[in-house]
């Protein structure tokens, strides 16, 4: 019997253990402690990034990213529409208001023209937009050289969602380190895992040490429990930044193995007619977490991603569409967004292919053999 191939799953270098142990011997099995502190230290250092705060989970960093911001009920965050709800859950938490704003075709990710176009319509409706939150999908980087220019035009710092894109650049500058603060996420079908975490980053260290403050309940330095403002249970156990630090000395090799995956699937679809990827920009070098293709069925001859995951999932095979756009979710519709159309066709042409960097020659093959017999 063969075993159903996943999408993205966990894949543990061997060390992570180590780091467990360690936390078991000292009895450090709590929401802070030495793993912790190492974890944070050795993505600065990976990132070339000043500060780190390790967080319960990836929404929880962008949560604290927004208030840091000042972020209040009424604000306006624009963000992008080609993504996971987490990226705008966190605005939502905040009462502020999510604005969202469409791809461009070569990243897929916001389109700079459309977001200095939203920025401009939103200053003429009477409100600034108080922060752009552009998102890495699937581990592309966004064009930040422009969107840096439009943020800063207009005087709005920016969160850069790297949950997808941790070891992916952009002009020699890792995703998440561009902006004024950026968010990554360590959950199970990242690129590492901590099972559950994520990490808030930024060169600006009265961010950084905020995010902690808030992070463990926000306790003033007092003899006794103090408080002036509200807190979040949101900081990353001890146990689990264990799990991070064996998973960060992998990270290097996950890259190249996601690369090459991709670089399979490129050679594979390289004859099928109507099937193309999303390249990466000049300068720019992607983590190719997921593998992403589109076929145009006018191209493909009738072939669509509903028969080709239809036709992976009969074999065992887990494979997925695109996010669907956050202005089509019925959760958020009734938002501002500007629109261009390509989100949505990304969404009805696009497919995520399975990336697990632990596949064995077999599990390839099985994978090829369903593409060849769904195309031919
Ligand atoms: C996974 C993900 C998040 C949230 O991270 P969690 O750690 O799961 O909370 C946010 N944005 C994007 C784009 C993601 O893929």
């Amino acid at each position: 019997m063969n075993k159903r191939i996943y999408l993205s799953p966990p894949h543990m270098g061997g060390e992570e253990l180590k780091y467990i142990h360690q936390a078991f011997d000292q009895n450090w099995i709590a929401p802070v402690g030495p793993n912790v502190d190492q974890f944070e230290k050795e993505l600065s250092a990976y990132l070339g990034v000043s500060h780190v705060a390790a967080v319960s989970s990836g929404t929880a960093a962008l949560h604290l990213g927004l208030i840091n911001l000042g972020i209040q009920a009424g604000d306006e965050v624009i963000v992008s529409t080609l993504t996971f709800s987490a990226s705008v859950n966190p605005i939502i938490y905040q009462n502020a208001v999510p604005v969202f704003v469409d791809s461009e075709k070569e990243t897929w990710n916001m389109c700079p023209d459309l977001l200095k176009k939203a920025i401009e319509d939103r200053i003429s409706k009477g409100k600034k937009p108080a922060a752009i939150l552009p998102v890495h999908i699937y581990g592309i980087p966004a064009n930040m050289d422009k969107i840096m220019a439009v943020a800063n035009e207009f005087g709005i710092p920016v969160i850069e969602d790297a949950a997808e894109s941790l070891g992916s650049t952009f002009n020699g500058k890792h995703t998440g380190s561009i902006g004024t603060m950026g968010v990554l996420s360590f959950n199970g079908n990242k690129i590492i895992t901590t099972s559950g975490g994520g990490a808030l980053i930024s060169e600006n260290e009265d961010f950084i040490k905020n995010a902690r403050f808030l992070a463990t309940q926000a306790r003033d330095k007092s003899p006794y429990y103090h408080h002036t403002q509200i807190g979040y249970n949101y900081r990353m156990s001890n146990i689990l930044a264990g799990i991070g630090r064996g998973q960060l000395e992998v990270l290097d090799d996950r890259v190249r193995g996601k690369r090459e995956v991709f670089e399979f699937y490129e050679n594979m679809f390289a004859e099928i007619p109507g099937v193309t990827f999303c390249d990466e920009l000049a300068g720019s070098f992607s983590n190719r977490w997921l593998s992403t293709i589109l076929i145009d069925k006018n191209i493909s001859g009738g072939k669509t991603p509903e028969g080709l995951v239809a036709a992976f999932e009969s074999e065992d095979i887990e494979s997925r569409h695109i996010w669907k756009p956050m202005h089509l979710q019925p959760v958020f519709e009734k938002h501002p967004a500007y629109l261009n159309g390509i989100a949505e066709q990304i969404f009805q042409q696009g497919l995520c292919l399975p990336s697990g960097t632990a596949m064995s020659d077999n599990e390839f093959g099985r994978i090829a053999r369903t593409v060849r017999n769904y195309f031919s």
